[in-house]
């Protein structure tokens, strides 16, 4: 069912539509809000426990024709009934997505969007169909370093993603936004409910690996990304300080909560190599992620130099016209996974 019928059959959840800054279709705020009073009340009654099911789970309650989804009133005696109630949800009708990876990080600004970016492309030119689904919602910055000028357009209800330059498909708030600087002033739930659309509503079509940006540290979206979409995997994105390798265990410690493998973790800003003499120079002083990947059992995939070339790229907005030989062994990983 989607987000637009089921508000339509659950009047009970029905508020007013909210249009803060999201002037592009009324349709979609209403879901937005129909979504942020689901997911609060949800919250209220499983707030102890991170849990969730598993996509087999998911894929068996949407075969039983029967199911209610509300499984307090529902009778259909399918799967989602049965033990600890499923919080995943069915992607779009149209989409049919193999792996969903999400892309993690202690704090901002250690390069996490530009790690997806780069890491997308790298499986893209190995003619893997990848997709990217920034989360990051209040500071969306994949449309910008793809150059996107482009809005997403809306088909029959469904929202259409935006294609970059290498065929690369992306969803992102600013694609929705009238103007890129407009600011997202939502609160929690509401930013967890845009995350959910971007999964329930957008048709993504036929996708060998979707990227979810997710917004830094361990808070409500990061939460809702793992609770409802079925990710296989996490990437973690750090910078050689202590202080962030503190802060990126949390996360790791949260995926495992959620049992979601952590694939591996890639060092952003790891060196600086001189364009002169080829030295490569810790400008952040000596790592130590290699002891704590030694500690917490996560492999070191990649290391990542500062490089002013990546910068600009990012400035530029052709990221996709970038090679990141440095992300090879996480590309390995990526399909085998
Ligand atoms: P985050 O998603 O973690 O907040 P971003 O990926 O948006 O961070 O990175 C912020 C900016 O930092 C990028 O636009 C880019 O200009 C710069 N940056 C990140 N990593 C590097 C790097 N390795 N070399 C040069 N510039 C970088």
């Amino acid at each position: 069912m989607s987000a637009l019928t089921f508000m339509e059959a659950s009047p009970v959840r029905w508020i007013r539509p909210q249009r803060i800054f999201w002037p592009v279709n009324s349709l979609i705020i209403r879901t937005c809000a129909a979504r942020t009073m689901t997911t609060a009340m949800v919250k209220v009654t499983l707030a102890p426990v991170i849990s969730r099911t598993t996509g087999p789970e998911v894929a068996a309650m949407s075969d039983h024709n029967n199911c209610s989804h509300n499984c307090s009133s529902c009778a259909s005696g399918c799967p989602s009934g049965q033990g600890p109630q499923s919080l995943l949800k069915p992607a779009n009708q149209h989409s049919k997505i193999k792996k969903v990876v999400g892309v993690i990080s202690g704090k901002g600004g250690v390069g996490k969007s530009l790690v997806t970016a780069l890491l997308a492309t790298a499986m893209q030119k190995k003619g893997h169909q990848c997709a990217i689904l920034d989360a990051d919602i209040t500071g969306p910055s994949i449309p910008r370093m793809f150059g996107l000028s482009e809005k997403a357009k809306i088909y029959k209800q469904e929202i259409l993603p935006v294609e970059a330059a290498n065929h690369i498909k992306i969803m992102s708030v600013n694609l929705l936004l009238a103007n890129d600087t407009d600011p997202v002033v939502w609160r929690g739930p509401m930013i967890g409910g845009a995350v959910e659309q971007f999964w329930t509503d957008v048709c993504w079509g036929d996708i060998d690996y979707l990227f979810v940006d997710m917004p830094p540290g361990t808070g409500d979206v990061a939460q809702t990304v793992f609770q409802s979409l079925p990710v296989d995997g996490i990437i973690v994105v750090s910078s050689p300080q202590d202080l962030v390798g503190m802060i990126v265990e949390k996360a790791v410690k949260m995926a495992d909560m959620v049992h979601i493998p952590v694939i591996g973790l890639v060092e952003n800003m790891a060196y600086f190599q001189c364009p002169s003499c080829g030295d490569k120079h810790a400008i952040f002083g000596e790592s130590h992620l290699e002891q704590w990947c030694r500690d917490y059992q996560v492999e070191l995939r990649a290391q990542v130099p500062i490089d002013p070339a990546l910068a600009q790229a990012c400035d530029r907005g052709d990221i996709h016209t970038v090679d990141a030989p440095w992300l090879k062994d996480l590309v390995v990983g990526l399909e085998a996974l």
